[in-house]
């Protein structure tokens, strides 16, 4: 294994530590304010919805348009595009404009 892998793998290490760091903050800051019997679901809500709102994305990319829903598509977006297929005229429409 060369220093390269050692390199990525220590990388990895650090950003498992940082995601369960930021997940435990969540936690803290929010497990106050929640009634106990509703407090799992209540804090995987607010995760849901830290995630759609693209807070946990390790650089992952999302479509950028937003359902009908008012939420964040979750859809991956077309190669070097800002949307997703369903979403891919939003694209167009602004290009034009
Ligand atoms: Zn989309």
């Amino acid at each position: 294994m060369g220093a390269r892998d050692t390199v990525i793998e220590e990388y990895t290490a650090q950003l498992q530590a940082c995601m369960y760091q930021y997940s435990r903050a969540i936690y803290r800051s929010i497990k106050d304010l929640i009634e106990v019997k509703e407090g799992v679901a209540a804090a995987c809500a607010f995760i849901e919805e830290q995630i759609e709102a693209g807070a946990l994305d390790g650089g992952v990319a999302r479509c950028r348009a937003t359902t009908r829903k008012g939420k964040p598509c979750q859809r991956t977006p077309l190669p070097d595009r800002d949307y997703c297929p369903s979403h891919q005229h939003l694209e167009r429409s602004k290009v034009a404009a």
